[in-house]
């Protein structure tokens, strides 16, 4: 019974909200834990560092970090020094950010970003991903998941060690999967629009959000994060449209 009032304690302490959007959000598991399990993930990528695109993928990178923090209100941004930016030695058109500030950029997804406002497009969506801590609630969903059968288990047979392997397991599925697991639809469209503020205020004409997904959708691309659960591209073009007025009030004023 006293493990019933702990889950009603976690499911309390887990209650956040999103910035821009204000989303409620279910987030358990520290954002400090969630980064160090992605670091681990991320040390053992094929990066390319001499790659000559990488400068100009952490130049913009970093203008629409910086253009994010006004929205930070709950310090979730590493500094600038923190952020890690990586070619990644992989031909699908593909891109990914990880809590903690890593982001990574397959060689694949170059040819469908010809210019800076479309690096900026893809990085204002992954920057707004981190902001969001999209990784820490998909995580957290896991847990809460495995807490309640841990629960239900304890309920009936008392084992706090049978309790804690099913903590653990599922810590241990979010470190293999839950920091790559594909965001869902809420997410992918959060991260669109937050995306588009972002580019926006670094300066980035946003229209070439709508018109990078529309070629996107148009090649067939279909990247493993922006898999199944990604919204359709027909829906996704369309909400960019719907939003690009509140961007482009957010663009600096040209003197
Ligand atoms: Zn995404």
């Amino acid at each position: 019974m006293r493990s019933l009032f702990f889950l009603a304690a976690f499911l309390l302490a887990g209650c956040q909200t999103a910035p821009v959007t204000g989303r409620s959000q279910f987030i358990l598991v520290d954002e400090a834990d969630v980064a160090s399990l992605s670091a681990a993930e991320f040390s053992k990528m094929r990066k390319l560092p001499a790659d000559p695109r990488l400068p100009k993928l952490r130049e913009i990178g970093l203008k629409i970090v910086a253009a994010a923090r006004r929205d930070d209100k709950e310090g979730v941004l590493p500094p600038a020094s923190r952020w890690e930016f990586a070619v990644i030695d992989d031909k699908s058109p593909n891109a990914f950010a990880m809590p903690g500030g890593k982001i990574g950029f397959h060689t694949g997804m170059f040819a469908f970003a010809p210019t800076d406002a479309d690096l900026a497009v893809i990085l204002g969506h992954e920057v707004a991903h981190v902001i969001c801590r999209h990784g820490a609630e998909r995580v957290s969903q896991a847990v809460g998941v495995a807490m309640a059968a841990a629960v239900a288990d304890e309920a009936t047979k008392n084992s706090s060690a049978k309790t804690r392997s099913a903590w653990m397991a599922a810590v241990g599925v979010g470190a293999h999967y839950g920091v790559l697991l594909p965001f869902s639809r809420g997410h992918e469209s959060e991260a669109d629009r937050l995306g588009l503020l972002f580019m926006a205020r670094a300066g980035y004409d946003p229209a070439a959000a709508p018109a990078f997904w529309t070629r996107f959708g148009q090649a067939g691309a279909k990247p493993p994060e922006f898999l199944s659960t990604h919204p359709s591209d027909e829906t996704r073009v369309r909400q960019l449209r719907s939003w690009l007025p509140e961007a482009r009030a957010q663009m600096p004023k040209r003197p």
